[in-house]
C-alpha cells in the first residue's frame, strides 16, 4: 500500500517540516523591472586575484572590439561568499557569431541556447550573448529566435536583449550579478546583492511562469539551496511541489547531467534532502521513490543506503578523492534492482543470475526514461551489482580472483554500503576488509576456515529445497 508522500518525506527527514509559510503581508513584490545599483570595489570586496585570468582577457577583448562583455552569474555569487567559482561565465552584447570572430580558439555550440566557447588549454570560457525574455518581442521575430510551447516551456531561447533584459531573464537575483572588469564594479540590477548578503534565493520575476518557461530551474534551486546554505524565498518555493512533475518532460540526458551537478559537487547529502523536500526527488528516480512509498520499504534500508552512498561521495570530494557516476546510480538503483530480482526469482522461478540481468535491464530500462546513463556507467553499473552476487563465493581462489576484477573496489564499497546501512549479510563485508588487510598467509587460512562453514550451509539450502 502506498503510504502519502508527506509521511515518506518526514521519514526520509526524520521530522516534521518546518518551513513556516509567511503571512501574505511580509510578501515581497515579484523582481519585473530593473533597478539598477553599482556596487563599488571597497563594498564588494571581491579582490582582483581571484578573477580568473582567461575571463578577464575574454572581457577585455570584447570590450577591445566596441562590445561590452562582464563577468557574471555563479562566479561573482560565489566570490562574494568567498567560495571558490566552479566556472567563469562571460557576458556580451556581442552576438554568437560575432564573439566567435574575435577568439582563434573559439567554437559556437547550441541551438535552444546558442553559446560561444573559448577555450584555453584545459579550461573553458563560456560567453553568452545578453538574451531577452520572449514576450519583449513581437510573434514574427520570436518565431525565429525564441520558441515556447503550450506549457510556456522555452523550446528556443536566442533572443537577444540589453543587459537590463538579460538581468531579468536570470533564474534568480542572486545569478543576475555583473562584474565589470573596466571600472571593478558590480552591476546588480534584481537587487540579488541584497538577497546574496541575506541568503535568500529568489526567482527573478513571477516564479510560476519561470519554472514553466523551464523546469530545470527547479532543480536549480535545490541546488542552491543547498550548494549556498541558503533559504528559498516561499513565493519561489511554493510553486515547486506541483509543477514538479514537468521535469518529465526535459530530456534525460540534461537531467543526466543536473543529477551529477546535485549529487557530484560536493553536497549530495543536502541536494538530496532539498530534492525530497520539495517533491523534486520523484522525476528524477520514479522507481526509488516509488519504493520509498511503498510497503516493501521495511525489508531494505533504501534511505540509509543512499543517504550512506551521499554521504560517501561528499567525503571523498573532499579529500579530492575521484567519484563516479557509476557507483552513485548503483548504489541509489541496488534495491529496486535487487528486489525485482527476487521476484523474477520467485515467480519465474529464474535462477539468481539471469534474474539479476533481467531485474538489471528492466530497472536501467525504466531509469533512462528519467535520466539517461551512458553506456559508459550502465556496464560498470551492471557489473557491480553482479558483483554482489559473486563476494559472497569466496572458496578456492575465488577470492583472489574477485579482487583482480577491476570493478572489485567499487563492488566492495557498496557491499560496505549495504553492510553498514543494516542489511543483514553475515559479516561479510569485514571479511573482505580483513582479507584486503592480511597477508597472502593469513588469506589461505581464512579461505580455508570458510570451507568448513560454507558447505554445510549449502547443502541445507540443497536439503530443504529437495524437501519443498
Ligand atoms: P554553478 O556554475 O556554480 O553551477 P551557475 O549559477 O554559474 O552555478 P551555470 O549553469 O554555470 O550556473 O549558469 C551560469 C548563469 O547562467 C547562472 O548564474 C544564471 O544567471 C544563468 N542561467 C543558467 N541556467 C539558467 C536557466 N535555466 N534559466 C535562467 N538562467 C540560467
Ligand atoms: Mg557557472
Amino acid at each position: 500500500m502506498l503510504k502519502t508522500i508527506s509521511n515518506a518525506l518526514s521519514k526520509v527527514f526524520g521530522g516534521s517540516n518546518d518551513h513556516q509559510e509567511p503571512s501574505s503581508s511580509t510578501e515581497q513584490p515579484h523582481v519585473t523591472s530593473v533597478n539598477k545599483q553599482v556596487i563599488g570595489e571597497e563594498e564588494h570586496r571581491i579582490a582582483r586575484r581571484y578573477l580568473d585570468d582567461n575571463a578577464l582577457k575574454v572581457a577585455y577583448r570584447l570590450q577591445d572590439a566596441g562590445f561590452e562583455g562582464y563577468l557574471v552569474g555563479g562566479c561573482i555569487r560565489d566570490l562574494l561568499l568567498k567560495k571558490k567559482p566552479k566556472d567563469f561565465d562571460v557576458a556580451t552584447d556581442a552576438h554568437p557569431e560575432e564573439a566567435a570572430e574575435l577568439f582563434r580558439r573559439a567554437r559556437l555550440i547550441g541551438r535552444r541556447f546558442k553559446l560561444v566557447h573559448v577555450r584555453f588549454g584545459r579550461d573553458l570560457i563560456e560567453v553568452a550573448t545578453f538574451r531577452a525574455s520572449h514576450d519583449s518581442q513581437n510573434q514574427t521575430e520570436e518565431g525565429e529566435q525564441g520558441k515556447q510551447c503550450d506549457s510556456g516551456m522555452i523550446l528556443r531561447d536566442n533572443v537577444y536583449g540589453t543587459i537590463e533584459d538579460d538581468a531579468l531573464r536570470r533564474d534568480f537575483t542572486v545569478n543576475a550579478l555583473y562584474y565589470c572588469p573596466k571600472d571593478h564594479c558590480v552591476y546588480d540590477f534584481a537587487n540579488g546583492y541584497s538577497d546574496l548578503k541575506q541568503g535568500i534565493l529568489r526567482m527573478i520575476g513571477n516564479p510560476e511562469e519561470r519554472y514553466k518557461e523551464d523546469p530545470v530551474r527547479m532543480l536549480r534551486a535545490a541546488r542552491f539551496a543547498a550548494k549556498l546554505d541558503f533559504k528559498i524565498d516561499p513565493q519561489s518555493e511554493r510553486p515547486i511541489q506541483s509543477l514538479a512533475p514537468m521535469l518529465k518532460r526535459i530530456a534525460p540526458a540534461r537531467l543526466f547531467d543536473e543529477v551529477l551537478k546535485l549529487l557530484q559537487s560536493g553536497h549530495a547529502v543536502k541536494s538530496y534532502q532539498q530534492l525530497q523536500r520539495l517533491g523534486l526527488f520523484e522525476p528524477l528516480f520514479p522507481q526509488v521513490q516509488a519504493l520509498l512509498e511503498s510497503s516493501a520499504i521495511d525489508d531494505v534500508p533504501l534511505e540509509r543506503l543512499i543517504e550512506n552512498a551521499l554521504r560517501n561521495t561528499d567525503r571523498r570530494l573532499s579529500q579530492r578523492k575521484s567519484v563516479t557516476p557509476a557507483f552513485l546510480f548503483a548504489a541509489i538503483l541496488w534495491y529496486p534492482t535487487q528486489l525485482r530480482m527476487q521476484q523474477l526469482m520467485r515467480d519465474n522461478k529464474m535462477p539468481p543470475l539471469p534474474a539479476l540481468h533481467e531485474a538489471a535491464n528492466q530497472v536501467l530500462g525504466e531509469q533512462v526514461r528519467s535520466t539517461a546513463i551512458p553506456r559508459r556507467f550502465s556496464t560498470p553499473i551492471r557489473e557491480i551489482w553482479e558483483m554482489q552476487l559473486r563476494l559472497p563465493r569466496r572458496q578456492g581462489n575465488r577470492a583472489t580472483r574477485l579482487m583482480e576484477q577491476p570493478r572489485f573496489r567499487a563492488s566492495y564499497d557498496l557491499l560496505l554500503l549495504r553492510e553498514t546501512s543494516g542489511e543483514n549479510l553475515d559479516g561479510l563485508s569485514q571479511w573482505w576488509t580483513d582479507y584486503q588487510n592480511a597477508d597472502e598467509h593469513q588469506r589461505e587460512k581464512m579461505v580455508q576456515a570458510l570451507g568448513k562453514s560454507d558447505k554445510p550451509r549449502r547443502s541445507n539450502r540443497r536439503k530443504k529445497s529437495r524437501k519443498d
